[in-house]
């Protein structure tokens, strides 16, 4: 898996103070795409060991709680992206008790594959669903456009 940006510290992306992976990989070239350069599976730079470990020694640190780890891209579910993305699900529930997971994706719940339900049986929140531009709607809360749903799945 490759990525794009990856912030210790983040309070916009999801309640509270956070740590955001933005991943690299989308295939659904919805109009408006406010990250379009992360489309390509190939563009950004490789998700390595040591960044997995910063994810979850980030996530341990007690001098800046964070309450979880966002996931967004990019598409986190792209096919070829979720056995890392699993990988690090499963590490931060072994590892980091206590500590949330929500995911944007562009797929949509009822449509997941069995790999991709996979990783969604250890998040707490995915928003799901493509942007459209016609639906946009600035006053959302977590999502972009009114067709995207928030699912508080645990
Ligand atoms: S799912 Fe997200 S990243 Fe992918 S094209 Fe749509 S808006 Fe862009």
């Amino acid at each position: 898996m490759n990525y794009h940006q990856y912030y210790p510290v983040d309070v916009v992306n999801g309640p509270g103070t956070r740590c955001t992976l933005f991943v690299s990989g989308c295939v659904h070239q919805c109009p408006g795409c406010y990250n379009k350069s992360t489309w390509r599976l190939n563009s950004g730079q490789p998700f390595t060991q040591a960044l997995e470990d910063q994810i979850i020694a980030d996530l341990q640190d007690t001098q800046i709680p964070r309450q979880g780890l966002t996931l967004s891209g990019g598409d986190p579910l792209h096919p070829q992206n979720v056995p890392d993305v699993l990988r690090l699900v499963e590490r931060i529930h072994a590892e980091c008790p206590g500590k949330d997971i929500w995911m944007w994706t562009g797929y949509l719940l009822a449509e997941l594959t069995p790999a991709q339900q996979q990783v969604v049986a250890l998040i707490n929140v995915l928003v799901d669903g493509k942007f459209v531009q016609d639906l946009k709607d600035p006053a959302l809360i977590w999502r972009g456009s009114s067709n995207q749903v928030v699912h508080r799945l645990r």
